[in-house]
């Protein structure tokens, strides 16, 4: 059967009236840790070590059969090989940043659609860079790799739902391109759920109607896909046919999935309360940051690291999101219990907020407690002012204050804690410290 007569709808075969690259980052989380730790490449690596169960992997772990979600317990004991890190989130956002700042060193119509996948438009571009759109892409790639040191998978078409198709099809490092005439040849080996924004209960229908691949859906005529499709669907079975209906977002998103502090300190042989203490502080930093940009977060979680940097970890859902530190104190003691184990030697402590959600709309759920999370609000407004005008961390929670005694005993050096309003070297107060009324929530 010849490629051409296989349509029997007009179907767009120009090669690409319009050039859409997408590109997708292999195994993202694993390879920025990769990036920053050389002795990790090339090793099975998994991350998660924080909540206690895989985040993501490496393509040498996945060759292990090893699957997100797994609990990390069961794969240390399987696979005492994999090494187990904790998410940074913070540099998985900085490399992103970079990631879509090199794609607009080509193009400004990029859409960053996730933290390791974008959208950008080349439409036009082959002029100017003096090449075609196939090596466009493949110049963009390279690129990514040498400065970023991270592998991208690509995918060329002349739409978007396209372009993810083509992404998808060869991973890791593969560059798909799909010109008009040969893009029944993809669909026809893909089931309708593969297909970017098709869900579960629109592939059970269009089954019904015995449309199993993508190219069975694209081969429908408008009158069947208008009688039975909602909008969303119908403009992807325009976009399956060539035809490109959804456009580019270019507008920048400064979103941080997560806020993530973690600090060494000398190790620490049976002093609950010290690490504890740390724990403390690194939630009070985390949540100054959360505040600085009116985030706050609907999950947390808490790891310990022992002095053979193993880490130990949980997440737990926060009943509504906050950014006030003594809610998130009170939480982790709680959760301490679970992760803290007696005679262990403790070299480092972390916390990251997660699921972050604009804090004026974390508010509003909560009726009884409007009037007590409002003048905490203020009193860290407060806090937050008294900070920025004497320096960091003048002004702390009761609990975090070990953290900084601690440090002045273990380390013998001159005490390390922020000098107080009113103190000197020589003479220092007691101290004014916050409490924080702690309320359950
Ligand atoms: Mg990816």
């Amino acid at each position: 059967m010849s490629l051409l007569t296989f349509h029997h709808r007009p179907l767009n075969l120009g090669e690409y009236p319009r050039a859409i690259l997408h590109l997708d980052g292999d195994a993202f989380f694993v390879a920025c840790e990769q990036a920053t730790h050389p002795e990790l490449r090339d090793q099975p690596v998994v991350t998660g070590g924080e909540r206690g169960c895989v985040t993501a992997c490496s393509y040498q772990a996945k060759a292990l059969g090893i699957t997100r979600g797994q609990p990390l317990y069961q794969v240390a004991k399987q696979f005492p090989q994999v090494r187990i890190v904790a998410s940074d989130f913070e540099t998985y956002n900085l490399y992103s940043q970079r990631f879509f700042n090199w794609v607009r060193k080509f193009t400004p119509e990029v859409e960053e659609y996730s933290i390791d996948e974008c959208f950008a438009d080349l439409t036009g571009l082959r002029r100017l860079w003096r090449q075609s759109y196939p090596e466009l892409a493949q110049s963009i790639q390279r690129q990514l790799n040498e400065s970023l040191g991270i592998t991208f998978s690509a995918g060329l078409a002349s739409t978007k739902v396209l372009a993810k198709v083509a992404s998808n099809w060869s991973k890791p490092v593969g560059l798909t391109c799909i010109p008009g005439i040969q893009i029944h040849r993809f669909l026809r080996q893909l089931s309708t759920d593969q297909v970017w924004g098709i869900g579960a209960q629109t592939a059970a229908l269009l089954k019904k109607y015995g449309i199993r691949t993508a190219l069975d859906l694209a081969r429908r005529d408008q009158t069947w896909i208008n009688r039975y499709l909602a909008k969303p669907q119908r403009e992807i079975w325009q976009e399956l046919n060539g035809n490109s209906v959804l456009d580019i977002d270019d507008s920048r998103k400064t979103t941080y999935a997560s806020i993530q502090r973690s600090k060494t300190f000398y190790p620490s042989t049976d002093r609950r309360s010290i690490v504890l203490a740390q724990l403390s502080r690194n939630i009070e930093k985390a949540c100054h940051r959360a505040r600085h940009y009116r985030l706050a977060p609907q999950k947390v979680s808490f790891w310990l690291k022992d002095d053979s940097f193993v880490a130990r970890g949980i997440e737990t859902k926060l009943s509504m999101p906050t950014n006030i530190p003594s809610y998130i104190v009170k939480l982790a003691s709680t959760c301490f219990q679970q992760i803290y184990q007696m005679g262990t030697r403790y070299r480092a402590t972390g916390v990251t907020l997660n699921d972050l959600q604009d804090d004026h709309q974390a508010q509003l759920d909560l009726f009884q407690q409007v009037v007590a999370i409002d003048q905490q609000r203020h009193l860290y407004q407060g806090i937050d002012a008294l900070n920025k005008k004497y320096g960091q961390h003048k002004i702390m929670l009761g609990t975090t204050l070990a953290a900084y005694t601690s440090e002045m005993k273990t380390e013998g050096q001159e005490a390390k804690r922020p000098l107080l309003v009113g103190e000197s070297q020589y003479k220092r107060l007691e101290f004014p410290l916050i409490t924080g009324q702690v309320n359950e929530i």
